[in-house]
């Protein structure tokens, strides 16, 4: 006989009010190191959840978004699920992402981006609904050259959940035999999660794992305590599994699980090292260009 231990709910964060981010991105910081302990999210750093929000059609006019800005020493990992975006930095790389697509952007030593709405969503306008979400790098990857992957919706395999319970997109990760598409530094699973209304299922998560489940959409519970739409659920570190139920509307959200990276954080604005002395560097070597420039 085996026994399973299920993991239960460490901590419900409450529901975050919006704010802007650029003029593009009406946003809820689901997560931070900036409000939580770093150490119980790692690897992740934060997460910032934009929309459902209605833009008009603006012909003529310029994109909304994020101007030219840096990053140093860690991944920005952007999923679309409603409108289009486009995105170009100094290491060369540029795309664009629409509904279920992924764009997974190494920072490491560092770009320089700009992050946009697309010109035809701009143009037609539409409802824009997007993640985005900052994964730490362990130290020694910090400083390697930037990367990039696009990862498109139809490259991402969907899981069909056991007793019609929904499915999972597996973006990053392995659920059951599938693996997702993305290539990860540090081993960690990324799924965006459709539940049934009054659906239960029982996903796997490695055992010593931080684990975040991202509630977008509908409600959920866990072992009888209840998550609510815009809320996360940290869970507790021991066990290989969660059970989850959906509320009478279904759910939408994301599970996040990762190895921790036990490495001190050092956080400043768009740069995350480990000492203050790198984030006095990282400055420096922005306000000198060292970390490129967008043509
Ligand atoms: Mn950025």
């Amino acid at each position: 006989m085996t026994t399973t231990t299920t993991r239960r709910i460490a901590q419900a964060l409450p529901a975050p009010a919006p704010h802007w981010v650029g003029d593009g991105f009406p946003v809820r910081s689901m997560f931070s190191i900036h409000g939580q302990d770093s150490a119980a999210l790692s690897p992740f750093l934060l997460m910032d959840y934009a929309g459902p929000h209605r833009f008009e059609p603006d012909a003529g006019g310029r994109p909304r978004g994020v101007d030219e800005h840096p990053h140093r020493g860690f991944e920005t990992v952007t999923i679309v699920y409603q409108g289009e975006l486009e995105h170009r930095d100094s290491a060369g790389n540029s795309g664009r992402i629409g509904p279920g697509d992924v764009q997974w952007m190494t920072a490491a030593s560092g770009v320089v981006h700009e992050e946009k709405h697309s010109a035809t969503f701009t143009r037609e306008g539409g409802t824009l609904e997007m993640i985005q979400l900052w994964v730490n790098l362990p130290a020694h990857e910090k400083m390697a050259p930037p990367r990039y992957q696009e990862i498109l919706s139809r490259s991402i395999p969907s899981v069909k959940l056991a007793d019609d319970a929904g499915a999972a997109r597996v973006i990053a990760g392995r659920l059951g035999e599938t693996r997702g598409p993305a290539r990860t530094v540090t081993p960690m699973d990324l799924w965006d999660v459709r539940l049934n209304p009054g659906a239960s299922v029982e996903l796997p998560v490695p055992d010593g794992h931080n684990s975040i489940l991202v509630v977008l959409r509908g409600d959920i519970s866990i072992g009888g305590a209840a998550i609510q739409k815009h809320q996360c659920a940290l869970l507790d570190a021991t066990g290989e599994s969660v059970r989850i139920s959906a509320g009478d509307q279904g759910a939408t959200l994301l599970l996040l699980s990762g190895e921790p990276i036990d490495e001190p954080v050092a956080a400043h604005g768009p740069f995350v090292m480990n000492t203050t002395d790198e984030i006095r560097r990282a400055i420096a070597d922005y306000q000198a260009g060292r970390m490129g420039r967008l043509e």
